[in-house]
């Protein structure tokens, strides 16, 4: 079996912002010769997620309306009483991303057959952003044979 591992790099954008990563990750799938096995796709953070949906513009801004009424950003939140935290003095007033993060997934692992992510046609892995702009990581392991 092989084991191959990738460390992807993004900047991201201002706030919530959602990205579709799924040709980083058939690249990197169609690359590694693997014909059956499975990807898994794992964000390095706490305030942001991964998630496999549709990638469509306005799904996102109803997707960007749902999680800030989940979690409303100006809310008060213990995490944000930054006075009683020992922290640097660049830290955000992020509570509500933390939030949001935890409601969603850090993880999704996607089967590969045939050499190729079996996605559904409609299935894109998206990377979402819940705290930008930041600099982000997303691993990404693929193993099988
Ligand atoms: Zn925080």
């Amino acid at each position: 079996m092989k084991i191959i591992n990738h460390l992807f790099h993004l900047k991201t954008g201002d706030g919530i912002k959602i990205y579709n990563i799924t040709p980083q990750i058939e690249e990197r799938t169609s690359r590694s010769q693997i014909t059956n096995g499975q990807a898994i796709v794992f964000s390095r953070h706490t305030t942001t997620a991964i998630a496999i949906n549709e990638n469509e513009e306005r799904l996102f801004a109803d997707l960007v309306d749902y999680l800030e009424k989940l979690a409303p950003p100006n809310a008060p939140y213990l995490h944000n009483d930054l006075h009683l935290r020992d922290v640097p003095p660049d830290e955000p007033e992020n509570a509500h991303s933390h939030l949001m993060a935890i409601t969603l997934s850090t993880s999704e692992v996607i089967p590969i057959a045939e050499g190729k992510l079996a996605l559904g046609k409609w299935q894109s892995v998206l990377l979402l952003e819940l705290d930008g702009p930041r600099e982000r990581e997303v691993f990404v392991q693929l193993s099988g044979v």
